[in-house]
């Protein structure tokens, strides 16, 4: 008997592996093995950009590949030796690059608590967005911002999203004050995801 074949859903095509298509793929060496067995729950969001304040240059790519030169840069001299990454960054343009894949464990929460669960890294996505504490982002990057966790909740069991001043409180701010949770929420409205600011 011969039976149609279903056309692939948008939510499959859209992923290989951990890796989201839509995404410029830079790997990062900065990443490990989630914990067996564990859910990826949670979605962190970031901002970043290197020097502080200045947009568009390849600083961040180079800080989550290791290839950030400390003396291209006096800001730069404080970051020598680190070793971070976040799965997602989304340029000022909207542009999406990918450095982890979502199956692994990304370097972005550090020491983190959310809802008296430690080490966010385990079972989060981070989302860097290139911008500054206090300063706003870009409609672009909201747009993209929308469509990435849309793809997210579509592949895993996203329960949240949140800030990581949210669950690294006193040591950290981003995304900071300027950042937008009420535009988010409408442009990604999401069954069942909580948007925790
Ligand atoms: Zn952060």
């Amino acid at each position: 008997m011969k039976r149609a074949k279903a056309a692939p859903s948008a939510a499959r095509t859209a992923w290989r592996g951990g890796w989201l298509q839509a995404a410029r793929r830079v790997d990062s060496p900065n990443f490990g093995p989630r914990p067996e067995g564990t859910a990826i729950e949670l979605v962190v969001i970031h901002s970043i950009s290197l020097p502080p304040g200045e947009y568009g240059g390849d600083a961040i790519e180079r800080l989550f590949t290791n290839r950030l030169d400390p003396a291209a840069h006096p800001w730069f001299e404080r970051l020598r030796g680190v070793q971070v990454s976040a799965h997602f960054l989304i340029r000022r343009d909207g542009e999406l690059i990918q450095f982890v894949s979502c199956a692994k464990r990304a370097w972005h929460a550090g020491e983190s608590n959310w809802n008296g669960r430690p080490g966010c890294n385990d079972f989060s996505i981070g989302i860097e967005l290139e911008g500054l504490e206090g300063e706003t982002f870009e409609e672009a990057q909201y747009e993209r911002l929308g469509a990435t966790l849309v793809a997210l909740a579509g592949r895993y069991p996203i329960r949240a999203v949140t800030s990581h001043e949210r669950i690294a409180p006193g040591r950290k701010r981003d995304p900071g004050a300027g950042f937008h949770w009420a535009g988010l929420r409408h442009r990604a409205a999401l069954p069942g995801v909580d948007f925790v600011p």
